[in-house]
């Protein structure tokens, strides 16, 4: 996964969807960040979580939350961006 943090993707993700709170948003991404830190996984499959997945979405992995296996081009928070 490519490396980002917290503020750029907040910036990022908030100019793409202006209805986005960003403060909300920087607040459930430390709670993602946290939970992956301390190996909160999938309840679908057991992987561990999509920390950005699970901040916009729900909480889950990359797999279940987007349908795809390639997670190489996708974004992850750079403290817990580590496969
Ligand atoms: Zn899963």
């Amino acid at each position: 996964m490519v490396p980002i943090s917290i503020e750029a993707f907040v910036n990022k993700h908030c100019k793409n969807n202006p209805e986005e709170n960003p403060n909300q948003l920087r607040k459930d991404l430390k709670q993602a960040v946290k939970d992956k830190k301390n190996g909160e996984t999938c309840f679908n499959c057991g992987q561990e979580i999509w920390a950005i997945g699970s901040a916009v979405a729900y909480q889950s992995c990359f797999s279940c939350l987007t349908g795809e296996a390639d997670s190489s081009e996708d974004y992850e928070i750079n403290e817990v961006c580590w496969s």
